[in-house]
């Protein structure tokens, strides 16, 4: 049996020996009564990482996305984010069905950027009663569903000015935060310090079994308590996931470089296989998103089942559209030998087709 491949996603990542032992000797206490050392020193820490003033533990990313949009959101209320953000497409529309506000959309450019213009043409007139209030306005960096697109502090700052000028907060969910910092070379807070909160997950590349950290000021944080209590996720001795995170945050981060180059490299691979088609020098972090041509190759979820058989996994976009994640599993051997295999099964299938 030849080895799997795993590029569905950075999720499928184990926690290292060194988180296991972390896990293991993790003093702990009842979070709910906020007496776990663990879990506070890892607030602590992902808050000064944020430039901001607080941190809460969350089970995961779509918990921290909602817990914010029930924070900054009234029934009635609408927020504003990009049409290809993780939260309108993934996440259940937990947003709008629990937090009761409604989605307002403006466009996403290549690298998953939203512009101050959009935003600024998006935001509702307060003194009309027959719209609903703007309040929140939701960023993504690096963007999922753009191909691990950046941000820039510039961008971000562009469209947090906006925002506040209308009165609404910003919510970041940043879930790959650490991922466009080493892109850009920036301390992650560059790219978090002006938003009102940001979200980024330990459980991705990072490595990490389970956990997200929702920052933002002190006042935010305590209402966000709250609402994680109300949605169910006030754990308790989770000091044994928090030590993970303290490892993954000295231990992680600067590692993700790697996964950035090999990216680059499976995108320029991918880019010489007739019958694929991929944005090379869009490729900025460790997502790569590639179109199948459906007349020469097939249906890509098709291509996605065969090459399954032929030892690699990928996930699908979009229409034609498959996306391969790099991570801490995946060498650069791996990645040339996922495509020789991609290569493969392209080319039988284009030959059947
Ligand atoms: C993965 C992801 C989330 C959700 O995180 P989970 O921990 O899987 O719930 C939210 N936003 C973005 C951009 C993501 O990539």
């Amino acid at each position: 049996m030849m080895a799997l491949i795993d590029l569905r996603s950075d999720t499928v990542t184990h926690p290292t020996d060194e988180m296991r032992r972390a896990m293991a000797a993790a003093e702990v206490g009842d979070d709910v009564f906020g007496e776990d050392p663990t879990i506070n020193a890892l607030q602590e820490r992902a808050a000064g990482l944020m430039g901001q003033e607080a941190g809460l533990l969350t089970a995961s990313g779509t918990m921290s996305n909602l817990i914010a949009a029930l924070a900054w959101c009234s029934r009635g209320d609408e927020m504003i984010m990009g049409q290809e953000a993780h939260m309108f497409w993934n996440e259940s529309a937990g947003p709008t069905a629990l937090a009761g506000a409604q989605i307002r959309l403006v466009p996403n450019d290549v690298n998953g950027r939203i512009s101050a213009q959009d935003v600024a043409a998006a935001v509702r007139d307060s003194s009309n009663i027959h719209v609903p209030a703007t309040t929140l306005v939701c960023l993504e960096n690096t963007h999922n569903r753009c191909s691990g697109g950046v941000m820039t502090p510039q961008d971000t700052r562009e469209v947090v000015d906006v925002a506040h000028a209308a009165g609404a907060a910003v919510h970041l969910d940043g879930a790959r935060i650490f991922n466009a910092a080493v892109a850009l070379e920036v301390p992650a807070s560059e790219l978090t310090k002006d938003v009102d909160d940001v979200s980024f997950c330990l459980s991705k590349a990072l490595s990490c079994p389970v956990g997200s950290v929702l920052c933002g000021s002190e006042e935010f944080i305590g209402k966000a308590r709250k609402w994680r209590k109300m949605v169910g996720g006030g754990m308790r001795q989770a000091g044994v996931l928090a030590a993970a995170g303290l490892v993954a945050l000295d231990s992680m981060v600067e590692r993700l470089a790697d996964d950035h180059a090999n990216a680059r490299r499976l995108a320029a691979g991918l880019a010489n296989i007739d019958g694929l088609t991929v944005d090379e020098d869009g490729i900025q972090t460790n997502i790569v998103i590639f179109e199948v041509d459906r007349e020469k190759v097939g249906d890509a979820r098709e291509v996605i089942a065969a090459l399954r058989e032929d030892g690699v996994l990928v996930s699908h976009s979009r229409d034609q559209a498959l996306r391969m994640v790099t991570h801490r599993h995946i060498t650069a051997g791996d990645v040339d030998e996922a495509l020789s295999r991609v290569n493969g099964t392209v080319r039988r299938m284009a030959g059947a087709a």
